[in-house]
């Protein structure tokens, strides 16, 4: 993959400034992470990371979000981990705030009875807030603007390999949408209604179904396990808390479409769909899936799931491992995404 020299193309950077390695040819892009204060450690050990292995080399922006202020503590510690610029942004009341067409009696009663289900965070609204903006407001804010390719990173994740190119270059170059790392089942009660809303969407726009798409993925019932059985999605997604993604698919007439479709139908705060599976169906329907990219040399975790690849490159990694031995091991759907999508 293309590295460049700065001193042998003195050209590539802009008067009186001496790129790094690699910098000069950078695209627009950044290091994305939605966090609270009282994360700030779990951020910072997540920063290293990904600093020693990847950011160290390429200097790409942090931009950190939050729906408060930020603490003069938070900002001052992860700046201090990186020499890259970090930017701490606010976001806007309308994008965070519950939105006026949901019913406060109708949330409040859904809330027990998906609790009654043991759907994690049910009854935690920020959570519900949380997976709505990661699904259709972030791209929005206006800090990103003049952005199109974001890593998203969360608090307390690990990075166990080197990786040694520009991972955006090569999503750019290789014409690439989506770049993930782990596949696994969603909790089926946490989602009921989202997968006949989706095809009511699709009925409206069948245009908007991808001629190369990935509908026999999302459609499989023949590996999911039982608990899994439910009408038509399988519940396998793409763990969004780990993307590498190309904002331009979000910012879509399709995906503003289908994502207004959603949230009109209120399963954010009725149900409590997350990000995840809304962006996987959202990509299965409407993007080639030749666009999708797994990205197998990215060592990861976020607790309980590991991508653990076999390679030199990576370190405190077992390769192959997938969980901490907590008998997860079924919830893994990899799988599926080469059986019925990858084709090459
Ligand atoms: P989980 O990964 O599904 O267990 O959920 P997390 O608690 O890790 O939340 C997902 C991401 O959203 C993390 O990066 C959190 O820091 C962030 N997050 C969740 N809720 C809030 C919130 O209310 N405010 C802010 N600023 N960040 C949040
Ligand atoms: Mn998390």
């Amino acid at each position: 993959l293309k590295g460049i020299d700065p001193l042998l193309n003195p050209e590539k950077g802009p008067p009186g400034k001496l790129w790094g390695p690699g910098e000069a040819e950078r695209t627009s892009a950044t290091l994305l992470s939605l966090v609270r204060n009282n994360e700030l450690e779990g951020m910072i050990s997540a920063m290293r990371d990904l600093e020693s292995t990847f950011n160290h080399k390429f200097n790409y922006p942090w931009t950190f979000f939050n729906d408060e202020e930020f603490s003069k503590e938070f900002k001052e510690k992860t700046q201090a981990e990186t020499k890259a610029e970090c930017r701490y942004e606010i976001i806007p009341k309308d994008h965070w705030e519950i939105p006026s067409w949901i019913n406060d009696d109708l949330m409040a009663e859904s809330a027990k009875i998906l609790e009654e289900k043991k759907v994690q965070y049910s009854g935690l609204k920020s959570y519900h807030q949380m997976c709505r903006w990661n699904s259709g407001k972030f791209y929005d804010h206006p800090a990103l603007k003049d952005i199109r390719w974001y890593w998203r990173v969360e608090p307390k994740v690990h990075f166990f390999c080197d990786v040694d190119y520009d991972v955006f270059k090569y999503m750019e170059d290789n014409n690439k949408t989506y770049g993930f790392v782990i596949n696994i089942y969603d909790s089926p009660e946490s989602i009921e209604t989202l997968w006949p809303h989706t095809l009511e969407f699709l009925a409206e726009h069948p245009d908007y179904l991808h001629p190369n798409n990935a509908m026999a993925w999302l459609a499989d019932a023949k590996n999911r396990p039982e608990h899994h059985q439910k009408a038509g999605y399988s519940t396998c997604h793409f763990w969004s808390n780990f993307e590498i993604a190309d904002m331009d698919f979000w910012r879509s007439k399709k995906y503003r479409d289908y994502f207004d479709h959603l949230d009109r139908a209120g399963g954010f705060f009725y149900e409590r769909w997350g990000d995840a599976p809304v962006h996987s169906i959202a990509l299965g329907l409407m993007e080639d899936k030749n666009k999708i990219h797994w990205f197998r040399d990215i060592g990861y975790q976020h607790i309980p799931y590991f991508n653990c690849p076999s390679s030199p490159k990576c370190s405190s990694c077992q390769a192959g491992r997938f969980t901490d031995g907590t008998g997860l091991d079924q919830e893994d759907c990899r799988a599926n995404w080469f059986e019925f999508a990858h084709m090459d």
